[in-house]
């Protein structure tokens, strides 16, 4: 049986975290393995920038000579002489870019994002893998596209499971060490697709899922998964067993510690996910597996920033049912908005959203054609799972409350940042 490893940005962010990778590694050579990168550090960040630059008309963007001047050195940091096999990969890597750049006709933002983005995790593991077979890590390096494939949603495409378990179990020989990249793929006319922000943790449980695997370990700059996200709460504390219910919830809510889409493959075959620290690969974590509930059982507070909170009314007064409702989510879906939360009574409708494709300003125009609308940027969501009085009371303080649900295991409020 095969284990799938995810390295993350922030593992791989420079030379060190690569170095450390193989610690990691050699810390755990027991199993045979599939082992999924991120691109390194913030290059996802910085590319965006490129893809922004070259759609604004530059063709050779500084913002590139960014991204390549950061390989640059991480390469520096890992390999005696530049002569070595690795500086040529990468060197072609990113001439392979610009030829993109150069004779793409496309303006589709989407799709020029897909196929610019995407080299960020090309690269790293091409740099990854080559560290490794220096170190005797004897490896296999695959080009994820080979075997995810997709729809053509470029920057949030669908999995196609059918032809991606095909070219999973005909293509990728399970006996050897593999490398490969997170959050990429390719649709039918093998262009490249991208599977949404932060996707690498969802392509290490498509590889698990398709390979029947034992486990899947996301390496992490945190101990595991916390009761809260630590660059906002102090104290928080370690979750040493979450169900893969419990875990959807906390992801679906905004815990941005797991892609919120890894979860359903894993638990539809029951494998294990287990979330530990590249800094400290002796403990074990957090283990989410079939189960109840989270142990300790303590309440969980998960924020998501910089969101959207939309009030509609109807422009005459009339009530907000059945049919005004479907107009709304049908523009939502359309313009695709993330709905976090809703709350709705006889004349007007709450709903706070996810802006994250940028595409605010189009909806409310078409919004504003059938209901009177206001809205409200920068605001805050906060979600407890498993609330106590005395965790609402500790949120609130020092916050404006603009909207609260409650139910059973949950609360959720929108504040002014
Ligand atoms: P990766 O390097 O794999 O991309 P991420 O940055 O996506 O890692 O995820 C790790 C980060 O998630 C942590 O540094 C932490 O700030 C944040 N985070 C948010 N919520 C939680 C949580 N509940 N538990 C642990 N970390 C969390
Ligand atoms: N590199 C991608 C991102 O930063 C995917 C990932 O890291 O999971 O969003
Ligand atoms: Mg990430």
């Amino acid at each position: 049986m095969i284990e799938v490893y995810k390295f993350g940005g922030a593992s791989v962010k420079d030379a060190e975290g690569v170095k450390n990778l193989v610690r990691v590694l050699e810390n755990n050579k027991d199993k045979n393995k599939l082992i999924v990168v991120s691109a390194m550090g913030k290059t996802t960040n910085a590319l965006e920038v490129v893809v922004n630059d070259y759609l604004n008309g530059l063709q050779s963007p500084e913002s590139l000579s960014e991204v390549k001047l950061f390989h640059r050195n991480i390469l520096d940091g890992l390999f005696h002489h530049d002569q070595e096999p690795v500086y040529f990969k990468v060197d072609q890597l990113f001439t392979e870019l610009e030829n993109f750049l150069q004779h793409n006709k496309s303006n589709k933002y989407d799709f020029v994002y897909d196929q610019i983005v995407s080299f960020g995790e090309l690269i790293s593991t091409t740099i990854v893998s080559d560290y490794l077979n220096t170190r005797n890590i004897t490896n296999n390096w695959l080009d994820a596209r080979d075997f995810i494939k997709t729809d053509s949603t470029y920057r949030d495409a669908q999995v196609n499971w059918t032809r991606t378990q095909e070219k999973i179990l005909d293509l990728l020989d399970p006996g050897k060490l593999n490398i490969t990249q997170g959050f990429i793929g390719s649709d039918s006319n093998n262009f490249t697709t991208t599977l949404g922000r932060e996707g690498s943790d969802y392509s290490a449980a498509i590889f698990a899922y398709c390979l029947n695997a034992e486990s899947v370990t996301i390496w992490k700059d945190v101990p595991g998964v916390l009761n809260a996200d630590p660059r906002y709460f102090e104290k928080a504390q370690l979750l040493n067993k979450i169900s893969y219910e419990e875990a959807i919830e906390l992801a679906f809510y905004g815990a941005s510690v797991i892609h919120p889409k890894t979860l359903q493959p894993l638990q539809r075959k029951e494998i294990p996910l287990f979330v530990r620290s590249f800094m400290d690969p002796i403990p074990m974590g957090t283990a989410v597996s079939k189960g109840d509930g989270i142990d300790p059982a303590i309440p969980c507070f998960i924020v998501k920033k910089n969101q959207v909170l939309i009030s509609l009314s109807s422009l005459d007064f009339s009530f907000m049912v059945e049919e005004n409702i479907s107009e709304i989510f049908r523009l939502f879906h359309q313009y695709q908005m993330k709905v976090d939360l809703i709350q709705n009574s006889a004349i007007s409708f709450r709903v706070c959203v996810d802006n994250k494709f940028n595409q605010l300003e189009k909806l409310v125009q078409h919004l504003k054609a059938r209901f009177k609308v206001n809205y409200k940027t920068g605001v805050s969501l906060y979600t407890i799972r498993h609330f106590s009085e005395q965790a609402i009371t500790e949120l609130e303080k020092d916050k404006v409350v603009l909207l609260k649900q409650l139910t059973q295991n949950t609360v959720q409020m929108v504040t002014e940042n």
